[in-house]
């Protein structure tokens, strides 16, 4: 048996071991001294074969102290009315998976240091992770879930000092495609940066600037079925407030704090698409959320946009042929007037990657642009007061007075 012979063999385990039992120690305490030999048992079983060794060799009885001069009898005493107390905070929370961590008190942290001092830290185990790994058993037995270190739906952190317990639930990520059937509404909620949400005399109490937005449309029902906090809405890029999204975008909503994660996402789709203003597809939980939406951030993707122009003159049709010559040059863009407030002023090189034309009246003009993710197309249009170049206006001679954007594909 090479558990605890092969390890008492070296005097220096002896003489830990010892000095470990001198001190008096809890079983479970003297067996983590040890922790990292003698695989396969606990550390409660271990100390039992250890001091029964080592009464043997010494002709000593060192017996099982009152109190423990390290745990304060807290695998004895303490440890089960913790779990007791952790599956109540848990209720009637869903999950399946959990991980425990703990916060020791300064007073065995203190003790613990002061052991290793006199006895080293080779073998030994912190208190910490037998707490969590104890606490963790007894937890799975009494609510049937899984303790998962990689991860784990709930993370429970035990402040032992003060018996606090804090939980902290996994945020769940749905993810799908959305499309925008009406111009004027948002991607995301637009909260009033002049209260943040609480509401004022400039968004008239509402604590928003917008009724609703593709975010509230979507969150609403999922909110309510897992019982969310709230959400965060990650899309694939986003369109102007005023323009049309009629291809689906991709987009991840993260639904803080669920205590609920069993989701109909098929039922979810319909109540959702009740909507006249939004539409979804394609919902499906994925675990990989965040990086995922790093993904959705990151990617450049094409987009095509149909126009629809009104222009302050009649349009010169001579001119209009020379609208194709676009394609030819990168369009470089200074931010545009209408954003420049709350993002840097910098230029922008964007391509257009195909543009065609039909004229619909007098003044009135329909294009469809292909262009390289990023670029500013209303800017594209109308020149943005010389700041994008080449532009639409410049290149027909003619300001313009209005225009209507779809987005009507996506890559
Ligand atoms: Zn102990
Ligand atoms: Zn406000």
């Amino acid at each position: 048996m090479k558990f605890p012979v092969e390890v008492l063999e070296q005097a220096k385990n002896r003489e830990k071991l010892l000095e470990i039992l001198i001190n008096g120690l809890c079983l479970n305490c003297l067996g983590r001294q040890f922790g990292m030999l003698g695989h396969g048992l606990t550390n409660a079983e271990r100390g039992k074969i250890l001091r029964e060794f080592a009464n043997k060799l010494n002709k000593s009885e060192f017996k099982e102290p009152d109190v423990c001069n390290m745990c304060n009898n807290f695998f004895k005493n303490r440890i089960g009315k913790i779990a007791n107390s952790i599956a109540k905070k848990l209720g009637d929370i869903e999950f399946n998976t959990f991980l425990i961590g703990s916060i020791i008190s300064r007073e065995v942290a203190r003790r613990q240091e002061e052991l290793w001092e006199r006895i080293g830290i080779e073998d030994v185990e912190p208190i910490k992770s037998e707490i969590n790994r104890e606490l963790g058993k007894i937890l799975e037995k009494l609510t049937g879930k899984k303790f998962d270190l990689k991860n784990p739906d709930i993370t429970i952190v035990v402040d032992l000092d003060t018996d606090n317990i804090r939980l902290q639930i996994r945020n769940l990520f749905v993810y799908g495609k959305y499309q925008k059937l009406v111009r004027g509404i948002p991607q995301t909620k637009w909260i009033c940066s002049r209260c943040s949400g609480k509401g004022c005399t400039f968004c008239k109490g509402e604590g928003k600037l917008y009724p609703t937005s593709v975010q509230e449309i979507v969150e609403k029902p999922l909110i309510k079925a897992t019982n969310s906090k709230s959400s965060a809405f990650h899309g694939a890029g986003r369109a102007d407030i005023d323009a049309r999204e009629l291809d689906y975008r991709p987009f991840v909503l993260e639904l803080i704090r669920p205590t609920i994660r069993k989701l109909d996402l098929k039922k979810m789709e319909k109540q959702i698409n009740k909507s006249k203003k939004a539409k979804v597809t394609s919902l499906k939980l994925i675990k990989e959320g965040k990086y995922i939406i790093r993904k959705l951030k990151t990617d450049r993707i094409d987009k095509t946009y149909l126009a629809e122009v009104e222009f302050k003159q009649d349009i010169d049709k001579k001119k209009l042929k020379l609208v194709k010559g676009i394609i030819k040059e990168p369009i470089i863009q200074k931010t545009p007037l209408r954003v420049v407030h709350r993002r840097a002023d910098k230029f922008r090189k964007r391509l257009v990657k195909a543009i065609s034309y039909k004229q619909l009246a007098n003044r009135r003009l329909q294009l469809k642009i292909r262009a390289e993710a990023g670029l500013y197309i209303k800017e594209l249009i109308s020149g943005d007061d010389g700041r994008t170049k080449p532009n639409i206006s410049e290149i027909l001679g003619n300001n313009v007075k209005k225009i209507k954007l779809d987005v009507i594909k996506i890559g």
